[in-house]
């Protein structure tokens, strides 16, 4: 994977060329012991807001969390988003959509989960309405039986999936992700025609990096581990060091 700077000499000088998708939890902003516990600074948000001004628009979150807790942290900027690992979207214009198919298996579902985690303390059920998530984070030797217990649990639910992410497991809609949730995103403006660039950290971003490499787009993993990223960056203090480099002056000209 290379280096920073071989990102940005692979931008186009245009900024208005490009096309801006980025993860928020572990990419923009650190992890935390639980979602609610994650902040984001004021500075990240005008971070945010600068960039989509140079972009002519075309800057999208795109991540786990629902569109209302992406609005929450960044208040008061609101930006086009993906939620829910993409069951749920907003458009640069402010329209939202959100897939449904899966919703009453998710409802048969949900007692089964419920009771999954109240039997351990240290688990935290976090249900987003479209997807439902187990952290284990304080029980990380849970992850194994976990997992087998909501896979036997999906199993009869063909319209679900298993999202394994960083001591969470989440059950999502099936035939939708981040890859569709930017695909969707790119098939309108001001998105369409640009060069597209998605950051992500955790597994849950795999099905988007390998969906931007096949357009010839830029992706960067965030932090350790293996990847289908192009590029890597440290964590996300070194992300936003580096959307800085990129608010500021034309692409070519950020490498230093
Ligand atoms: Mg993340």
């Amino acid at each position: 994977m290379c280096v920073l700077q071989a990102t940005l000499q692979s931008l186009p000088d245009d900024p208005t060329h490009l096309a801006l998708f980025l993860d928020v939890d572990g990419t923009l902003l650190p992890l935390a012991a639980a979602p609610a516990d994650v902040h984001a600074d004021a500075n990240t948000g005008a971070l945010l807001e600068r960039l989509r001004a140079l972009l002519d628009g075309a800057l999208a979150l795109v991540s786990g969390r629902p569109l209302e807790e992406m609005d929450r942290l960044f208040a008061p900027h609101i930006f086009a988003a993906a939620g829910q690992h993409g069951a749920e979207w907003r458009d640069a214009a402010g329209a939202t959509g959100r897939h449904s198919v899966h919703l009453e298996e998710l409802d048969d579902l949900r007692p089964q989960v419920l009771e999954l985690a109240a039997g351990d303390a240290r688990l935290l059920l976090e249900d987003k309405g479209l997807t439902l998530a187990v952290h284990f984070r304080r029980a990380p030797e849970r992850a194994r039986d976990l997992e087998a217990a909501l896979a036997a649990a999906l199993a009869v639910h063909p319209t679900l999936t298993l999202q394994r992410g960083k001591c969470v497991l989440e059950v999502r809609p099936a035939g939708c992700g981040k890859d569709t949730a930017i695909r969707r995103m790119l098939d309108a403006p001001p998105f369409a025609g640009r060069l597209p660039l998605f950051a992500g950290d955790d597994a849950t971003d795999e099905d988007g990096f390998r969906f931007i490499n096949a357009l010839g787009g830029c992706s960067i993993k965030v932090g350790d581990g293996a990847s289908n990223a192009r590029y890597r960056l440290a964590d996300p203090h070194a992300m936003c060091a580096w959307l800085a480099a990129l608010a500021h002056t034309p692409a070519s000209q950020a490498i230093t």
